[in-house]
């Protein structure tokens, strides 16, 4: 059981090949790559040796779990205090909830995976009920069947999840919208529908997401307005928001503070890391060297810290999916070197044009570099590129 893992290294042919693949735009096979497949997860696997033979409270895992849990609860409480007392200023309550925020996110993740009290179910359904009025969002039971289909399905018309946050649409600015307001996701809802019609009927994922995406959305557009009017920037004696009651200002703002601002920051955050740590369109079916890339690029600091370092880690749980999401963080630095070391590309940034494909579109750009391709110059090819055929 802990056993350490043999971690095999890839010989200069094996490593030629892979060049090769990235500069004829090809993909490999599972069998051309089960030597870094297999190096991957098992570096994954020896790092959790390694950290549970050094920390053994890791095998606590309920009860670690109930920590963050009662942990971000009770800090947003003591946050809204703070805020509602106006001893904590709007601009950094809002931030300072997304944090806790996407601690329950996570957690959620975990339990979707049954890694927390898999013998006492009321426990991850009394979770499940906290996390979804917080969060505002789909309900988790739901979110659960759209998930487990992203970890058959990833990068596949299947992929309902990643589909709803926008991955694979065009570089636009409804992709950015779809990002920012979970409301919009209803435009999407019938073309992901088309292809998932076994798990997603557009009319009922709406009516059992309305109990909290209504309330969200709602309060979201009276905030807008509220601003709009307190401002002056209405339009004709028609404009709407004209009507809204002055006396209801306080509650509005303090609701749109306390519980939307925080989730859309922590969502908008989530969905764009998510959906470009993603790829999409282009992917051979089942083979996980290709799901995904790692994002840690330091420009994205700032995103990732209301998304629990979500691009620099999702990519390990697509490799090992039964790990809480703690563990992944602990294990990452050693896991993603030796990741790169087997060809998974890493802040490939240049994915937002390519509309999460992994190869361009572009055949002018065939035979180039896999650096030059993602830097996006047209050098020309070097010689070493040039010769032999795929
Ligand atoms: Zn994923
Ligand atoms: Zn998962």
């Amino acid at each position: 059981m802990t056993e350490y893992k043999a971690v095999p290294q890839l010989s200069a042919e094996e490593q030629k090949l892979m060049d090769r693949a990235q500069v004829d735009r090809t993909f490999l096979t599972d069998k051309e790559l089960k030597k870094q497949v297999t190096a991957i997860r098992n570096t994954i696997k020896n790092e959790e040796i390694r950290l549970r033979k050094e920390y053994p409270w890791l095998k606590h895992q309920n009860a670690i779990s109930l920590v963050f849990f009662l942990g971000s609860v009770v800090s947003m409480i003591a946050i809204a205090y703070l805020y509602l007392q106006r001893i904590l200023h709007w601009s950094l309550a809002v931030p300072l909830l997304a944090i806790p925020g996407s601690i329950l996110h996570e957690l959620e993740h975990d339990i979707i995976h049954n890694l927390y009290f898999k013998s006492k179910k009321w426990v991850q359904h009394l979770m499940f009920c906290v996390i979804w009025a917080v969060k505002l969002s789909i309900p988790p039971w739901v979110r659960k069947v759209l998930h487990l289909r992203h970890h058959i399905y990833s990068g596949q018309k299947e992929d309902a999840e990643e589909r709803l946050i926008g991955t694979g649409l065009p570089f636009f600015y409804m992709r950015w919208l779809i990002q920012m307001d979970t409301f919009l996701t209803v435009l999407l809802l019938k073309d992901v529908e088309h292809d998932n019609k076994d798990v997603i009927k557009k009319e009922k994922l709406i009516l059992v997401s309305s109990p909290t995406v209504i309330p969200f959305s709602v309060t979201l557009h009276l905030f807008w307005n509220y601003l709009r009017l307190l401002n002056g920037w209405t339009f004709t004696a028609y404009d709407p928001a004209l009507y809204l009651p002055l006396s209801m200002w306080p509650y509005v703002r303090d609701v749109a503070i306390l519980m939307v601002l925080p989730n859309m920051l922590r969502q908008c955050c989530l969905n764009m890391i998510a959906s470009y740590c993603h790829y999409y369109g282009d992917i051979p079916e089942n083979s996980v060297f290709y799901q995904n890339q790692i994002l840690d690029h330091w420009l994205l600091w700032p995103i990732q810290l209301f998304c629990f370092n979500f691009g620099a880690t999702h990519i390990i749980h697509h490799y090992i999916p039964n790990q809480p999401f703690y563990l992944r963080q602990m294990l990452a630095q050693k896991t993603l070197e030796v990741m790169v070391q087997n060809g998974v590309r890493k802040n490939d940034l240049a994915v937002i044009f390519r509309d999460n494909r992994y190869y361009d579109k572009d055949d002018s750009r065939r035979g180039k570099t896999l650096d030059e391709l993602t830097a996006g110059d047209n050098l020309s090819n070097s010689s070493d590129s040039d010769d032999g055929d795929h």
